[in-house]
């Protein structure tokens, strides 16, 4: 059984970046990475607010980056998903697509994916002209009408890319005021292209083989209306990827994890880094933090043998160490 000192789980910007310090640390390092390296970052077509890009940075510029800098600094990725993990005596073992590993210590970094709106029509049309990506799929959407539903950062990040493809954008959010940052409000308000619609929720996708509209109701009129659209895009929230942990856990009701100060979590060697990390804040800088802090905890508790996470935190020597 192959044999490592960490295994990160998650190939997004906390796995990542977990992977990089764990390595710099001088621990023999297998970072699993999924599918691709990147996680929800790898499709965003200008992601904004990393430090040292003050223009943004494309996620298919920036992902392969963060793979790059972790293999640069000796941490293995392999593109294959953790299935299952298992305390033994002295560490995890873990099972991933090509067989058994062994880790003393575990940073789960397996983030999210986007929530599905389970509505009528969504699963049946997706691909057809449900998305969750819109750098993908707006070149294909050009001069045609689009919807977007939620009212977040992510809704109005992803209906301000479409908007320099689509004749017109319509953000339908079931709430009365928009949820995203300042910035993208303000760009969102100023967008010739760009509408939003309050108080509404999709209720259908409509289409037989491709998406040609939504029904949509209104919450203040209790009204129901249904409107043409070419595509529909669906940011409505997260779902964290923690099915792997098999109750191992207990997760909060928002299926994530709690850890201390140190990113530790109540089992002894397993740390949690990112999204999956209960309030974590989901940006990528924030998760970038999240995956460091996590390594050099698993450093620091490899060092020592003992499992008191909250003096992990800080513990590890100084600004460089
Ligand atoms: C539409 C959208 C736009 C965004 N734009 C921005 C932005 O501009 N700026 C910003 O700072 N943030 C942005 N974010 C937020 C940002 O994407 C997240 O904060 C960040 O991706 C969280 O990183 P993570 O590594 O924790 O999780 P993820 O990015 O979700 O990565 C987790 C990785 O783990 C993998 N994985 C899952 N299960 C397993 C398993 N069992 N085994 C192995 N691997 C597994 C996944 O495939 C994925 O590769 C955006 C998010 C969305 C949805």
């Amino acid at each position: 059984m192959a044999d490592f000192e960490v295994i990160v789980a998650g190939g997004g910007v906390a796995g990542l970046t977990a992977g990089l310090h764990a390595a710099r640390a001088g621990r023999s390092t297998l970072v699993l990475g999924g599918n691709a390296p990147g996680g929800l970052l790898l499709s965003i077509e200008k992601i904004e607010g990393v430090p040292g890009f003050p223009e943004g940075v494309a996620g298919y510029d920036f992902c392969p980056m963060l793979q790059e800098h972790a293999e640069e600094a000796g941490a293995e990725v392999r593109m294959q998903e953790l299935a299952a993990l298992e305390p033994v005596e002295d560490g995890w073992r873990l099972t991933a697509d090509d067989g058994d590993l062994h880790a003393k210590a575990v940073i789960l970094a397996t983030g999210a994916r986007l929530k599905q709106l389970d509505v009528p029509g969504e699963e049946r049309l997706q691909g057809r002209g449900v998305s969750h990506c819109a750098s993908c799929d707006a070149p294909l959407l050009r001069d045609q009408i689009v919807g977007v539903v939620g009212g977040g950062d992510s809704a109005l990040q992803e209906a301000l890319t479409l908007a320099e493809a689509a004749s017109e954008v319509i953000v339908l959010h079931r709430g009365e005021q928009l949820d995203a940052q300042a910035t993208y409000r303000e760009r969102a308000e100023a967008h010739p292209a760009l509408s939003v619609r309050y108080r509404t929720v999709v209720e259908e996708i409509l289409g037989d083989d491709k998406v040609h509209g939504v029904r949509a109701r209104d919450l203040t009129t209790e009204t129901a209306e249904d409107i043409e659209l070419a595509g529909i895009f669906v940011y409505v929230g997260l779902r964290p990827n923690t099915e792997v942990l098999q109750d191992r856990l207990e997760l909060d009701d928002d299926r994530r994890i709690a850890t201390d100060a140190a990113n530790g979590t109540e089992l002894p060697g397993l740390f949690a880094a990112g999204y999956v990390r209960r309030g974590s804040l989901g940006q990528a800088a924030i998760s970038a933090g999240d995956g460091a802090n996590a390594a050099k905890a698993a450093h620091r508790y490899l060092q020592t043998g003992e499992w008191a996470p909250d003096a992990l935190a800080g513990a590890t020597g100084g600004p460089h160490a």
